[in-house]
């Protein structure tokens, strides 16, 4: 198996344009307000119209130029299909599918993921997350920070469906006569559909497979104890039966071949990971002292609720195998330790 991953386009699509990938497969790329500058979205080809696979962030920039793509376009949006439910990918749903009359496939995890968290209900509050945080260590600074944030999904995602239709792992979604397969994937969100394409041997792997950055794996709120690391390798070995020609279609990056090779790196990434945290546990330490093991960088607000979500997420991981337990620890702080010796 080749370690190398293959890149087949060496150009981006401009700002408002599309560029062709594969039969009937166009790539768009949309900008972001975050060190994460761009997010790709992708339009297939369905009879008279086009399918759309993810919408931007819900910001009116992404929107003027979704007006510039569907005006060189000239053809009708037929059915819009969301990966999962960051404002990357959901933000401009609700609008698109009003624009165009047609409904938004999602799964229901995501659906449901996206009302609570924009409503800020079932426990999904800023207030509780930093409050996680701050049981995990984090300073007082950051912790402000966060806090006067507020709700920072609601202004990437102004508005949301309220219908849709319910996809799940291994429903299929007809689009210009071609045959997407949903493959469900978990540890970077409530329950991710990547999309992948028998005919034409690709797949739209959403944030479960990207080129060159690792995917969050955050452990959230209302579910303080889980387990995202081992959720999201095992996701990947669903991947894992793909032809090695496969062309993914990832979320951020470029386009490329080598999923396998791709697949093999993130989990060596997540293990080096691991490895890290315990070679600092010298002593019982929290996941905010941690996070400059994790992430030796300085990070704005935005960064820190990842690292502090991906910290917390390895520190359990780490639990669940039995080589650290957690430690109550002065001022209502939690610390982990290494086990035995
Ligand atoms: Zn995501």
């Amino acid at each position: 198996m080749s370690t190398e991953l293959e890149f087949p386009f060496a150009d981006l699509p401009a700002p408002g344009a599309t560029l062709c990938v594969e039969a009937g497969v166009h790539w768009v790329r949309m900008p972001l307000p975050f060190a994460l500058d761009h997010i790709n979205l992708w339009l297939l080809d369905d009879g008279e119209g086009v399918a759309i696979v993810d919408t931007g962030i819900g910001h009116a920039d992404t929107r003027a130029l979704w007006g510039q793509v569907f005006a060189t376009l000239a053809r009708p949006v037929t059915q819009i299909i969301v990966t999962h439910a960051h404002p990357d990918h959901i933000g401009n749903a609700r609008w698109l599918a009003d624009r165009f009359g047609v409904p938004v496939h999602v799964t229901l995890g995501e659906y449901l993921w996206a009302h609570a968290v924009r409503d800020a209900r079932a426990g999904f509050t800023s207030e509780a997350m930093v409050a996680l945080f701050r049981r995990h260590g984090l300073d007082d600074a950051r912790a402000q920070a966060l806090l006067a944030r507020g709700n920072n999904y609601a202004r990437g995602v102004p508005e949301l469906p309220e219908s849709y239709l319910r996809i799940r792992d291994g429903s299929a979604i007809t689009i210009g006569g071609n045959t997407w397969r949903v493959i469900a994937g978990y540890g970077h969100s409530a329950e991710h559909a990547a999309l992948w394409c028998e005919a034409l041997h690709v797949l739209i792997s959403g944030d479960m497979l990207l080129p060159r950055i690792s995917t969050n794996v955050s452990t959230s709120t209302v579910t303080p104890q889980d387990d995202p690391v081992a959720q999201y390798t095992e996701s990947l070995a669903r991947f894992a039966a793909l032809p090695a020609d496969a062309l993914v279609l990832p979320s951020h990056g470029r386009p490329f071949r080598g999923a396998q090779a791709r697949i093999a790196q993130l989990v060596a990434h997540h293990e080096e990971r691991c490895g890290a945290l315990l070679a600092a546990l010298y002593q019982p330490m929290s996941a905010g002292e941690l996070l400059a093991t994790l992430f030796p960088r300085e990070l704005d607000t935005h960064q820190v609720m990842f690292a502090m979500g991906e910290a917390i997420g390895h520190l359990n991981h780490l639990a669940a195998r039995g080589l650290v337990s957690p430690v109550e620890a002065a001022g209502g702080m939690l610390k982990f330790a290494r086990t035995g010796t």
